[in-house]
């Protein structure tokens, strides 16, 4: 019989773009040990008692799995001491000095590897997109470096598609509407200016970065991907064949752990949203949450607020740039909504950090409002909870294509301009801080997902089923961990 040790080691490096890359990699990281592989999951001495305390509640005593922290040279690089992820630096400027730190934490990774002997030494990479040092590694090792982007399989096969017909190269304008048609008969059109930023103009890493991101990207040997194979329409099996390289659908990564808050661990306030929501009727509160990173611009979040206040439904609103709003802004908050999760309070704002996945699972929450990152994406799908689209950046307008015109699970807010984030600042030239939809608009919105959205649950509803036993033995993302396990060996 295979052993554990008689398995590959696997050495998971969560890119640190934000912990929304890391999140859904110690998952992978628990996935693998929960079928007998042995993992090391490295990460910064920042990030550790997090990924840490993320394994600890994911896997039984004697799984042989472990977080490991290398020194991030944050001070060298200009960054303030404890800058260990993208969200964390101060100021754009910062972004260069972030990357070059990057690189020297992966020489450091390097080290630490080569050092590892006997059934320590490294048997498979699995890298975070921007970790293009670990390519190197893997090679000098002689072991297989698989990637992981945080993207679903269908944007990955929209960028594959882009990279390989270069339609950006010759957009008239960034309103022009691209058709990216990889999944006939659905549709697939963004604007220019809502491609990913692969192929936008400029961000602040210049091209030059964008095209050693690219080669690394063609230069791996897999793909492991978020997502399960019966959701996104054959999209893993198009995207192994375009790119030529395995691929392997192991999602939805967040279900290793059970939808609910360990009173022990949970803090205050995601003790008072649960609290709150229990008082609340089954499908009768909208989630909303733009996920770790998405910051509104104040008259924007004016506009969402007003809406929210005044619908029908009760809201619970994750707020995480509230301590950067302006004053007026704040005091409307104050006045207008509940932040201490008083039961027959109407909209509950949770400034920070919020059990989204607890939340998403509970039998109030009727609809989720998100910005559409993948992460999200998937946990909304897996509770089987319809959703409002408004994506910022990123591939995040692709995702809401899935959503909205391939999955029909949601319904679009309308935005046609992606919102400033620290890798763009200053130059999408569309994101001006005035509000874009307005408060009627996402009222709109909301009432065709609570009101008219039956179609819409329904279907939430059948993914929910389809995605609720893709882990369980003999389930397709069960069956491609063991690929995965097998892939080399
Ligand atoms: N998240 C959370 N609580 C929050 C905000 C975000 O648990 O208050 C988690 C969410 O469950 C998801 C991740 O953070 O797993 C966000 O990832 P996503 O890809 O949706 O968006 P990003 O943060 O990269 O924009």
């Amino acid at each position: 019989m295979e052993t554990a040790t008689s398995k590959p080691h696997f050495v998971l490096v969560p890119w640190i773009g934000g912990i929304s890359h890391i999140l859904p990699m110690t998952d992978i990281g628990c996935l693998l040990a929960s079928h007998g592989a042995p993992v090391t999951i490295i990460t910064t001495p920042v990030n550790t008692p997090f990924v840490q305390s993320r394994v600890d509640r994911a896997t039984p005593n004697g799984s042989e799995i472990a977080v490991t922290a290398v020194p991030f040279p944050a001070a060298e690089a200009g960054l303030p001491e404890g800058c260990e992820r993208l969200d964390l630096i101060p100021s754009p400027a910062m972004v260069p000095g972030f990357f070059s730190a990057s690189r020297k934490f992966g020489e450091a990774v390097a080290r630490h590897c080569r050092r590892q002997d006997g059934p320590r030494r490294p048997s498979c990479i699995i890298a975070g997109m921007c970790h293009t040092w670990a390519l190197g590694v893997a090679r000098e090792l002689g072991v297989p470096c698989y990637i992981f982007h945080g993207f679903g399989a269908f944007a990955l096969l929209c960028i594959e598609y882009l990279f390989k017909h270069r339609r950006h190269e010759v957009l008239a304008s960034a309103d022009e509407l691209v058709d990216i048609p990889v999944l006939p008969p659905f549709e697939c059109k963004v604007l220019g200016r809502q491609m990913p930023p692969h192929f936008l103009p400029s961000t602040s890493m210049g091209s030059g970065w964008m095209q050693e991101v690219r080669e690394f990207d063609m230069a791996v040997d897999g793909i492991v991907v978020n997502s399960f194979e019966e959701l996104e329409h054959g999209s893993a099996a198009l995207l192994a064949a375009g790119a030529g390289k395995k691929v392997f659908a192991v999602g939805p990564v967040s279900l290793c752990h059970e939808p609910i808050l360990d009173p022990q661990a949970a803090s205050d306030d995601a003790k008072r949203c649960m609290t709150w929501l229990d008082a609340k009727e089954a499908k009768s509160v909208v989630y909303v949450s733009f996920g770790s990173i998405g910051r509104m611009p104040a008259p924007q979040l004016m506009q969402l607020g007003m809406a929210l206040v005044s619908c029908p439904w009760s809201v619970l609103w994750v707020l995480n740039s509230a301590d950067t709003l302006p004053g007026d802004v704040q005091d409307w908050l104050h006045q207008n909504t509940d932040a201490d999760g008083v039961a027959h309070s109407k909209c509950h704002v949770v400034r920070g950090w919020a059990p989204q996945v607890a939340i998403l699972d509970h039998p109030a929450v009727g609809g989720f409002m998100t910005h559409c990152g993948w992460g999200s994406t998937l946990e909304g799908v897996a509770a089987g909870v319809p959703m409002v689209t408004w994506p910022f950046f990123a591939e995040q307008f692709i995702n809401e294509r899935l959503i909205v015109d391939v999955l029909g699970i949601g319904v679009s807010i309308g935005v046609t301009k992606p919102t400033e984030n620290v890798l763009t600042a200053g130059k999408l030239g569309g994101a001006e801080a005035k509000a874009e939809i307005g408060a009627e608009q996402v009222k709109k919105a909301l009432e065709r997902l609570m009101d008219e959205g039956e179609h819409l649950r329904r279907k939430a509803q059948e993914l929910k089923e389809k995605a609720r036993v893709v882990l369980e033995e003999g389930g397709s993302s069960y069956m491609n961990l063991e690929k995965l396990i097998h892939s080399f060996v």
